[in-house]
């Protein structure tokens, strides 16, 4: 288990194991590792910038940025697209645990009224003040609220209560592309290269509307029921025109620049999407070692592809991969002059029809096996808690105030 937990922290989550994958040996890695890597997911960092790196030098910047934006400053192409729906946790029948997360975890739920299904994520106010995760919780309602694309989940609404944050989703119920990769070992090239695509126009939209994403991993893409994606866990993005610099990210998957102590720039999100490439191709991603310790995972990351042990991927996706994972990002592939175009474009995708892709005509290559409206079989099982009881009791409240954008709305 030690093996996989790579670089918990903080923010590190996920403790409950994972299925056990069908061991089968994949290219360049021992099936032994293959099966501790299906057993837990890795955690997603967040931590004060200076404590992380001290190889390479450290650049002129403030000790802290302000991370969070308030709505009032977001540009007018970010203003709420969708009016807030208003909810109430008596709206809803709490059923199963779908996932945890830093501070509390996400529901199956049920609504009363129009008896549909949706996902409601739950989190403690006093956890996230206690980990300073205030704003970044904030971002992520902010953000959330503003985006609409076919492969970003869909938030309905936000409420609160004395004691914790809700935040009301649609129910995405393929379960999680880690899980299927996990199951899977690895995908054959055209699997991922579908699942690329789709992550490549996501991204390529949320940088249209200067949002950084900041956290891509196989844990955070659901599948649809028709296959398709759904990016989840807006935690870390964030309204960036320019550079930011917070640490932040998941730490297999951060782009030299952040943990070089650079301020950086939405192509950290490209650099994430070469390292799941390669993850996807291979079943492991690039720089994983048995027990590599954080500050041996740096300076591979420093180091850059360089140190790679390549498996026998076709070489139009090594390319991209290497485009992506590119160490000077102003030599980034879609961070140059012509952006997402240039991703577009390369060999790799060739065959990909764009239009066809961003309207889901085009098949996905796995259909999960959903069997009623609120099947969760593709998710893992959690501990449960008792609902009743820690959900909607009035408690002391002194965080309230920290989270003005969710309302208050009485049980
Ligand atoms: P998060 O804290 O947002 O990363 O969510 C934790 C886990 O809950 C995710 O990895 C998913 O497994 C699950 N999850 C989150 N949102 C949804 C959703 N809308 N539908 C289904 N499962 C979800």
């Amino acid at each position: 288990m030690a093996m996989f937990k790579r670089m918990t922290d903080k923010l590190g989550h996920r403790g409950p194991s994972r299925t056990p994958m069908q061991a089968s040996p994949s290219s360049s890695f021992s099936s032994n590792t293959m099966s501790m890597l299906s057993h837990e997911h890795r955690g997603s960092i967040s931590t004060e910038r200076t404590s992380v790196s001290n190889y390479s030098k450290k650049v002129e910047v403030p000790e802290t940025e302000p991370e969070e934006t308030t709505v009032a400053e977001l540009p007018p192409t970010l203003r709420p697209l969708r009016p807030k729906g208003v909810y109430r946790l008596s709206d809803f029948i709490i059923q199963r645990t779908l996932g945890t997360g830093s501070f509390g975890r996400v529901h199956l739920v049920r609504s009363k009224h129009n008896l549909r299904f949706y996902a409601i994520k739950v989190m403690n106010k006093e956890k996230i003040v206690k980990m300073k995760q205030v704003s970044h919780t904030r971002n992520e309602q902010m953000m959330l609220q503003v985006v609409q694309h076919p492969f970003i989940i869909n938030l309905w609404g936000t409420f609160q209560d004395t004691a914790n944050l809700y935040m009301v989703m649609d129910f995405v119920p393929g379960g999680e592309l880690f899980t299927l990769l996990r199951r899977s070992n690895r995908f054959p090239d055209p699997v991922a290269k579908f699942y690329a695509a789709e992550v490549a126009l996501a991204l390529n939209y949320l940088h249209s509307l200067d949002i950084i994403y900041r956290d891509l991993k196989p844990e955070n893409i659901l599948l649809n029921f028709d296959g398709h994606i759904k990016i989840a866990d807006f935690g870390f993005a964030k309204y960036c025109s320019t550079t930011v610099w917070t640490l932040c990210g998941t730490p297999d998957y951060l782009a030299p620049e952040i943990i070089g102590n650079a301020r950086y720039n939405k192509s950290v999100d490209w650099y994430a999407l070469g390292v799941l490439t390669f993850e996807m191709l291979s079943g492991l991603p690039p720089f994983h070692e048995p027990d590599i310790t954080p500050v041996r995972l740096y300076e591979k990351i420093a180091t850059g592809p360089a140190c790679i042990v390549w498996p026998n991927f076709h070489p139009n996706a090594k390319d991209l991969i290497l485009k992506f994972m590119e160490r000077d990002p102003s030599k980034r592939y879609g961070n140059l002059r012509h952006g997402a175009d240039d991703v577009f474009a390369h060999p790799w995708f060739r065959e990909v029809d764009w239009n066809k892709l961003r309207n889901r005509e085009i098949q996905a290559p796995y259909q999960p096996r959903i069997t009623s409206d609120g099947d969760a079989s593709a998710f893992e099982r959690y501990p449960e808690i008792d609902a009743n009881v820690q959900y909607g009791s009035v408690t002391q409240d002194p965080y309230g105030d920290q989270f003005p954008d969710f309302d208050y709305t009485s049980s």
